[in-house]
């Protein structure tokens, strides 16, 4: 039995207040000995994912911007990929809207809405209101689809919600931030184009897990075999309800590494 991982970054595989993995390093180097793949699934941008990856030492496709687009590295695994266009060394799959669209519809809400989103913030503030790093805030600051805004009063999102509802863009919501995403976009799209790109090269034999910790995450998690739920930093679990989910029992990195080594102990018994 084959096995692909599709994880979430912030408050899964990431820790919450400091955005380090170290604790899932065990967990990340058995997957990398297994040669499973490990697709990271996430609300960060494309940068900021190549970053995340060499510091991991993986080289595997990811998917940006809550499922904005799907990036699978050239020649990877040997594959001859027909998917996608050719954009530097990758072939992307791409699903959400041009960022510019996305700031010229914030920009139409403004007046009604005291919208803040990461267009309308310096790096410095992003770096403030995130607790990244500046340089990796300036990063995050690099949208191609997407647009991470707070509202200026919680109680706007629902109207916010039913605005945009007649619109070509809709809202998801992240562990920090609400986002501003296409209508044909989400984490659960993305990860179904790809899982039917992994079938087409490793078979249909192969068994999908999805590991994530907020909203944003629930149309991923609803689209593979075994769906992993990370608790939040103060141990709460989103409301998620789904046959055969597996919760984690610490939040993070640590609550990551745990609840794959066990995965990857059972995987390994069984195929000894
Ligand atoms: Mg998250």
């Amino acid at each position: 039995m084959r096995w692909v991982i599709f994880s979430d970054l912030d408050g899964s595989l990431l820790n919450y207040d400091d955005y380090s993995f170290e604790q899932a390093r065990p967990a990340l180097e058995r997957i990398k000995k297994l040669e499973i793949p490990l697709v990271l699934t996430t609300s960060k941008t494309r940068t900021e994912v190549e970053i995340i990856l060499g510091e991991m030492g993986l080289e595997e496709p990811f998917i940006i911007e809550n499922g904005g687009a799907l990036f699978f590295p050239a020649g990877y695994r040997g594959w001859d990929m027909a998917d996608g266009i050719k954009v530097k060394s990758y072939a992307v799959i791409q699903l959400g809207m041009p960022y510019a669209e996305i700031r010229a519809f914030v920009k139409r809400m403004t007046p009604r809405f005291k919208i803040r989103g990461f267009g309308d913030c310096s790096v410095q503030e992003i770096a403030d209101m995130t607790g990244l790093p500046y340089d990796k805030a300036r990063l995050a600051k690099e949208r191609e689809f997407t647009e991470p805004f707070l509202p200026g009063d919680e109680k706007d999102i629902e109207d916010l919600t039913n605005l945009v509802s007649k619109s070509k863009i809709k809202i998801a919501r992240g562990g920090m931030f609400y986002h501003f995403i296409g209508v044909h976009q989400d984490k659960g799209k993305a990860v179904e184009i790809a899982k039917g790109v992994f079938r087409r090269h490793i078979g249909n034999e192969v068994r999908f897990v999805g590991i994530g910790d907020s909203t944003n995450d629930i149309p991923m998690l609803e689209r593979v075999d075994i769906p992993v739920l990370i608790p939040h930093a103060d141990g709460q679990f989103e409301h998620v309800d789904l046959p055969n989910l597996v919760r984690a029992g610490l939040p993070g990195s640590k609550g990551w590494n745990d609840i794959m080594e066990g995965m990857l102990d059972d995987l390994e018994k069984r195929s000894n």
